[in-house]
């Protein structure tokens, strides 16, 4: 096993919130962090060759990024635990990776019990057993912050991205904003960064219509959220000049919503009593939010084999049925093409913005 100071620990690729497991293993933990290689076509053609076959589509890019970051340096992997067959997934990796040769020490959030807090001590400690208590807590929740912008601006960037009127410069400001958020050493370089990424987004003229066309995004957690999942849905829509909103993320889900998520059901009990899988009622309560708001579509996005989200579907038609407001339904695969995703956002666009004509 790896000792606590020298480890090199990784988490897979996961949309941008990797800048934030970056400074809270080094500036919290106090130990290396192995940043995964961006997500390719390899990472893909990695996971689906040592995946069982009927898996879904996360499973298989989390294990191609794993075995990324191993070849990266990474000693020490972390893999989350969840309430579908995610909680399965990392005994599946870590028995894969073993058996491929590779040598690490593994950190399965399911062999914990969540609910407990001293079992979260026993995690810090076992990444590094002289963490310091007070610095731990004040940078975690400086990596916690660093999410919540990260959640913010996202939005505001999908909302407004495809109405830029300055050549790129709200993209620009963007990127800018990523790439300080993933050399952020303090507290003050977080700021920093968010600062002046609002203040370039307030300063990019806009030339937006009084009412645009806007779409809601649903979805399964990882693939609504990770742009190399989704074959950037979202990046897609706003070129097209739609605006883009999308409530699932971090933050939304787990720092403010966790416990809220019984308020979001008692909003749709006339739709659904019970939870039918992690995400399942957010994802129906927003895309009723979507149609009672009048927004012009949604777009439900999925993982193959996602059986949570297939339960999800037949209540996204009763909605879509009782507000008259059409939904679009992706499904992605290790297989989906960028050509065969921008066809049919196309027919739908083209569908939307001549029903709004209309109507
Ligand atoms: S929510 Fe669906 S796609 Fe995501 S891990 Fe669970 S079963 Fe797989």
């Amino acid at each position: 096993m790896a000792e606590a100071k020298t480890r090199s620990i990784s988490f897979p690729r996961y949309a941008e919130y990797n800048c934030a497991f970056r400074y809270i293993v080094e500036q919290a933990l106090d130990c290396r962090y192995v940043m995964p290689p961006a997500l390719t076509r390899r990472t893909m053609e990695l996971g689906t060759r040592y995946s069982p076959d009927f898996v879904c589509t996360p499973f298989k890019t989390i294990l191609g990024s794993m075995i990324e970051s191993l070849e990266a340096g990474a000693d020490t992997l972390l893999m989350t635990h969840g309430l579908c067959r995610l909680g399965y997934y990392g005994e599946l990796a870590e028995q894969i990776l073993r058996d491929l040769g590779y040598q690490f020490d593994f950190i399965n959030l399911s062999d914990y019990d969540m609910d407990k807090k001293k079992e979260y001590i026993r995690i810090v400690r076992r990444f590094n057993p002289r963490v310091n208590p007070a610095r731990f807590l004040a940078e975690f929740m400086v990596g916690l912050k660093m999410v919540e912008y990260l959640d913010e601006l996202t939005a505001q960037y999908y909302q407004n991205c495809g109405f830029d009127a300055m050549d790129g410069a709200y993209r620009r400001a963007w990127q800018d904003f990523l790439t300080a958020m993933y050399t952020a050493h303090s507290r003050a370089d977080v700021e920093n960064g968010y600062r002046t990424a609002r203040r370039a987004f307030q300063s990019t003229r806009l030339d937006k219509p009084k009412r645009p066309l806007r779409v809601g995004i649903v979805g399964e957690f990882y693939t609504a959220m990770d742009a190399f999942s989704n074959l950037e849905v979202e990046q897609k829509l706003a070129d097209m000049r739609v605006e883009v909103h999308r409530w699932m993320n971090v933050t939304n889900q787990f720092l403010r919503y966790g416990s809220g998520q019984k308020n979001l059901r008692v909003k749709i009990r006339d739709l659904c009593r019970y939870d039918m899988g992690p995400t399942s009622t957010a994802n129906i309560w927003y895309a009723r939010e979507c149609a009672e708001r009048g927004f012009d579509g949604i777009v439900h996005v999925k993982s193959a084999a996602c059986t949570p989200e297939i339960d999800v579907m037949p209540v996204l038609q009763n909605i879509s049925a009782d507000y008259k407001i059409p939904v679009l339904y992706l499904t992605y695969d290790a297989q989906t093409s960028d050509v065969g995703l921008m066809t049919r956002l196309e027919a739908f666009y083209d569908m939307i913005h001549m029903r709004k004509k209309v109507f």
